[in-house]
């Protein structure tokens, strides 16, 4: 049977998967499996079979690789410690990506396993980008800005060399909005600032999380109205974003097809907090030469692209609307001092391609 590669990502009750070939590069199936752990690793195995081929290869995506990992890392019990290690930085996820590994490992016994990380994409900002304004000792704690979406940021900078040589190069600012949404301003290709922080609830708002808060609301809700600690992280993960402030749902679609009040302001709260970060992106990259959309709502909703365009219009972008309509790869007027394009992401290829380097 011809050899294949195997990318997972584990969430709390499902497993995404896709199966490439050898070179990384063909897709050959991709899904999700409604099980974890060892069961879903079962199916997997049966899925590689249907597809006839060997699994010489699995990357993991992995969300936290703390300040250690810069790069994607073949996984021995070492390794494995480490991320263990960094659980209390992502406590929501990093035990699921975990235990996936733990139940792969066993699934695929003697098979090369690469963890690809969501922070490691943003180790190439500065100092200044990466720490808060908290005494220093914090920083080597390990209280910084990590940020995230990692693998479909550099996927976007690996593919504008293909789709967009001519901004590859340059400054570009990527609009990863999907249910979880953060921006992230790109030089030459390498990220220099980006909207998450230490955890994924910084930035623009989400599906259901606030985006960025004033924490002096989370001492108030804390100290004053005595919110059990669990309840403040549900509020701020799982009950705030686009579901929270609608009142209604977390999918922007509902949203954008409902003549409720509060749905119309959650959307003009999501394109106005996206259209600042794109300008406090430009900001850090010295200029714009590109404005990138990507992920489900940047995919396929020209009405969000244009909402947010809409409000940088004082930066002179501008878009052909037929062609945003139409979600093409350049959705820019002639006359935008800016490019707009659409690139589809494709994290699990970002990770197939890093399990292909690895074997
Ligand atoms: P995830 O972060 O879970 O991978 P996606 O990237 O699939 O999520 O993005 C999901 C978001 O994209 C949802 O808010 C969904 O409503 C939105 N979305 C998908 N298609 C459209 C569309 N055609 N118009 C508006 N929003 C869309």
């Amino acid at each position: 049977m011809p050899p294949a590669l195997l990318t997972l990502n584990a969430g709390s009750s499902t497993v995404k998967y896709a199966l490439f070939a050898h070179d990384g590069a063909t897709e050959l199936a991709r899904g999700t499996l409604e099980e974890t752990g060892a069961a879903a690793m079962a199916r997997a195995l049966e899925v590689t079979q249907q597809a006839g081929v060997t699994v010489v290869g699995v990357g993991h995506r992995v969300v936290h690789g703390g300040a250690r990992f810069s790069a994607p890392a073949r996984i021995d019990d070492e390794v494995l410690a480490t991320l263990e290690g960094l659980v209390p930085l992502a406590p929501l996820h990093q035990p699921h990506n975990v235990a996936g590994i733990r139940a792969a490992r066993a699934a695929f016994p003697g098979v090369v396993q690469v963890a690809c990380f969501d922070t490691a994409f943003h180790r190439t900002r500065d100092f200044v980008e990466e720490t808060y304004a908290l005494p220093r000792r914090f920083f080597d704690e390990g209280v910084r800005r990590f940020g995230f979406h990692g693998l479909s940021y550099e996927f976007i900078a690996g593919r504008l060399r293909e789709v967009a040589p001519s901004v590859a190069n340059g400054r570009v600012v990527v609009a990863h909005l999907g249910n979880g949404a953060s921006l992230c301003a790109l030089v030459n290709g390498r990220s220099v600032a980006t909207t998450m922080g230490f955890s994924t609830l910084d930035g623009v708002p989400m599906g259901t999380r606030s985006g960025s808060i004033d924490p002096g609301v989370l001492l108030y809700l804390l100290d004053q109205q005595g919110l059990p600690l669990k309840d403040l992280e549900a509020l701020l993960y799982k009950e705030a974003g686009l579901k929270g402030l609608s009142g209604l749902s977390n999918d922007m679609r509902t949203l954008l097809a409902s003549d409720a009040p509060a749905a119309r302001e959650a959307v003009e709260y999501f394109v106005r907090r996206c259209a600042r970060a794109v300008a406090e992106l430009a900001c850090a990259a010295g200029g714009l030469d590109a404005l990138v959309f990507t992920a489900g709502m940047g995919e396929r909703s020209a009405v969000v692209r244009a909402r947010v365009v809409a409000q940088l219009r004082w930066l002179g972008l501008s878009l052909d609307d037929a062609a945003n309509e139409a979600n093409a790869s350049c959705i820019s007027a002639p006359t935008s001092k800016s490019q707009v394009l659409v690139v589809p992401t494709n994290e699990e290829r970002c990770i197939a391609e890093a399990v292909a380097a690895h074997l």
